[in-house]
């Protein structure tokens, strides 16, 4: 089971289950729109069990505080990504006892399901995507990458769900009234990958082995959830006769339905 309880620039917190449990990716949006978007989609807190932290950037990290200090959860991050959180003025008040240290590549099991953290390009602390599988399904989330490394892409094509960045429109951004010094931060390899390079991963790696894509962290400002949707659509029609069907675009500022994998 998966979920988004926000995505986008301003916000991301996602949920990924067993049956009975599960865990949370990211608590970048306050504790108490948090339980309520789970609570909407049918998912009680007493059945998470734990949260991940892909980087420390504030819409990753703003409601990690609260969240994790009233539900006593543990806060599983890299060990760069914990010591960004202990500074981060958001998270200097989350309890220390309940931080947990992960590494890149090392593989461990919680709530029977088996998540590998992957190294990613961005300029935060100790930036990972996750790889979480059971026994039937896999979902790969890579978010806030500049560049799709060849790690990033052996996750990806290993998921039978993923979950992929696709924060900007190129013409959006150059026409848009951003500063040039963050137009740049964007663009770079430690940015954010765009549409095209969204696209451009489902041209060149698709199979059928990945039977739903999620669209997340789209900018406000600088992406539009159809040239996104559109941007991928293009990209799967010589791949596949189901495109459409394969593709949802997670919304930004709400939550989105509890999806089977
Ligand atoms: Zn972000
Ligand atoms: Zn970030």
């Amino acid at each position: 089971m998966f979920c988004s309880l926000a995505s986008g620039s301003s916000g991301n917190s996602y949920y990924v289950g067993n049956g009975d449990e599960g865990l949370l990716i990211d608590a970048g949006i306050s504790s108490r729109r948090i339980v309520k978007a789970l609570a909407e989609n049918g998912i009680s807190m007493s059945q998470i069990k734990a949260v991940l932290i892909t980087h420390d950037h504030s819409d990753h990290i703003k409601g990690l505080t609260t969240l994790a200090n009233k539900y006593k959860l543990p806060v599983l991050a890299t060990p760069d990504c914990l010591k960004g959180i202990s500074q981060h003025p958001l998270t200097a008040e989350l309890d220390k006892s309940l931080m947990q240290t992960i590494k890149a590549q090392l593989s461990f099991r919680l709530s029977g399901l088996e998540v590998t953290p992957f190294s990613v390009p961005h300029d935060g602390m100790g930036n990972v995507g996750y790889h979480v599988r059971n026994s039937h399904a896999s979902l790969t989330l890579a978010t806030d990458l500049g560049v799709l490394t060849d790690e990033a892409i052996h996750y990806l094509k290993a998921a039978t769900a993923i979950v992929l960045e696709s924060n900007y429109d190129e013409e959006l951004l150059q026409k848009g009234s951003y500063p040039p010094y963050l137009k740049q931060r964007i663009r770079s390899h430690q940015g954010h990958l765009s549409n095209a390079d969204a696209a451009a991963f489902l041209q060149q790696h698709f199979h059928s082995g990945i039977q739903q894509i999620f669209l997340c962290h789209l900018s406000q400002h600088n992406n539009h959830p159809e040239l996104a949707r559109q941007s991928a659509i293009d990209a799967l029609n010589g791949c596949t006769p189901d495109a459409g069907k394969l593709v949802t675009v997670l919304p930004r500022g709400q939550r989105s339905p509890l999806f089977h994998l």
